[in-house]
């Protein structure tokens, strides 16, 4: 059966439209110098600040998008995928195919991710919160609790098909299967606590391939998930790809131009499906990656732009291709996707206890997506203490990043246009003020959970003290 169509959101959000800004003609709506006149000191949760009349880029065509009515939805995400790729900017051709189809999607160019590791920003993905705000256990490769809900479930409640394939043995017990009608794990994967020396793209094209063949495809829509994990640390080397060379950013390289082709490859099946031209893609990132910046390799641990930064575009039939360039993050895909297949976001299962507050906390981009002028707002990235980290929330807004760094223990503020490697942090100040001001109004509306087996005594390594006896 088919369900409630994309057409019946058309009407309200034909209706805000105020221009469609062209592909590359975008002004960055949340340009440094908006701060001066940057309002209120107690933001609202998702921060709505709409453009002032007049403000509104009106050089562009307005065109009322041809979305198909019976959309489906399938989500690409790609394990360590920075945000300098190919199509923002990066001079190495790494990645063809994602480049041929960024430039077909509306293009979030400063996108970040929940947080800086897979658990928590694919939780935090899944739940539409932050993962602060979910059920979860603490340990580092945390179990998040059947209370949580995850968008999936609001989908296959709806009678959407709902489908995933995964490439690490975490994702059969990060408890992220919830509301998956088929979840399935490529076999006979090495476990290593550490890295990943798997090589999984061809298996997991090969997986995603299987599940999409399933002829009830066709007259039912779906939603699927498929999390690419090659770029992952180690970097494998692969047959006929490169060498770019000997360093850790080159080897990485190689894998993002591995995953690129089985990305293509699924991309090919996609387009020969009865469904494929009607079928909504949505690629991003986990996380980063660390290449020496802060000193630091691989990821997880800290929330710099480099480890947190990826990349979000989605190509939308019909949609008129677009750069979005205010910060934007994964907290609004869950109710984007919902919105996408017309389910509302609160939609919320009579008798669960989430944990936090119900709903979905971000908001959806189809507005956006189909022209309407983007609403700049803050982003906030979550790194909750696990057994093996310390806590860390940062708080963007335009251009200013604040960082906390443990349970609020001291501040740190960057300008990212001025300081994009955030190598000179603003400690005191009227722009620090600010962003303290601005980021205690944030933790006013912040419903966090503590972990419920890894507490005092685990969290941030104090288990290994005890373990000495120390
Ligand atoms: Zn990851």
């Amino acid at each position: 059966m088919r369900l409630q169509s994309i057409r019946s959101l058309l009407p309200l959000v034909l209706a805000s439209i105020a221009t469609a800004c062209a592909k590359h003609a975008t002004p960055d709506a949340a340009a440094p110098g908006d701060e001066a006149g940057a309002p209120p000191p107690t933001p609202p949760r998702t921060d709505v600040t709409p453009r002032p009349p007049g403000a509104e880029d009106a050089r562009a065509d307005v065109r009322a998008p041809s979305v198909p009515a019976d959309l489906d939805v399938i989500l690409l995400s790609i394990d360590c995928l920075r945000a300098d790729m190919p199509w923002s900017g990066y001079p190495r051709p790494i990645a063809p195919r994602l480049t041929a189809l960024e430039a077909k999607s509306i293009d979030y160019t400063t996108a970040y991710a929940m947080s800086s590791y897979t658990s928590m920003s694919l939780g935090g993905l899944l739940g539409g919160k932050l993962p602060g705000e979910m059920r979860r256990d603490g340990y580092f490769f945390g179990y998040y609790g059947k209370e949580n809900v995850l968008f999936p479930e609001l989908l296959h409640a709806s009678r959407v098909r709902t489908l995933a394939a995964h490439a690490h043995g975490y994702f059969s017990s990060a408890g992220f299967e919830q509301g998956f009608d088929r979840w399935e794990i490529v076999p006979d994967l090495k476990w290593n606590n550490t890295t990943d020396e798997n090589i999984t793209s061809p298996r997991l094209e090969a997986l995603a391939e299987k599940l999409l063949s399933d002829p009830a495809l066709v007259s039912t829509r779906f939603f699927a998930w498929f999390h690419f994990l090659d770029p992952h640390d180690r970097y494998m080397p692969h047959p006929g790809i490169g060498p770019y060379g000997t360093t850790g950013r080159d080897l990485y390289d190689a894998e993002v131009t591995f995953t690129d082709g089985y990305v293509g490859k699924l991309l090919d099946f996609i387009a020969s499906q009865p469904w494929g031209a009607r079928t909504a893609l949505i690629v991003t990132g986990d996380h980063g990656e660390a290449f020496g910046e802060h000193g630091q390799y691989v990821h997880g641990f800290e929330l710099w732009e480099n480890l947190v930064r990826v990349p979000l575009f989605v190509y939308l039939p019909g949609a008129t291709p677009r750069h979005v360039d205010h910060p934007t993050s994964a907290i609004d895909l869950a109710p984007t996707i919902l919105d996408l297949f017309g389910v509302a976001k609160d939609a919320w299962p009579d008798g669960i206890d989430g944990g936090g507050p119900p709903g979905f906390e971000g908001q959806s981009l189809v507005p956006e997506m189909l022209g309407a002028a983007p609403a700049p707002r803050d982003v906030v990235i979550d790194l909750p203490a696990t057994s093996d980290s310390d806590r860390r929330r940062a708080l963007v807004h335009g251009a200013m990043k604040l960082i906390a760094f443990g349970q609020d223990s001291f501040f740190q503020v960057f300008d990212l246009a001025q300081d994009p490697g955030e190598l000179h942090p603003i400690t005191k100040g009227d722009a620090f003020a600010a962003m303290v001001e601005r980021y205690r109004a944030f933790e006013e509306t912040v419903h966090d959970i503590p972990p419920t087996k890894c507490t005092e005594g685990c969290l941030n390594r104090a288990y290994l003290k005890k373990k000495d006896g120390g």
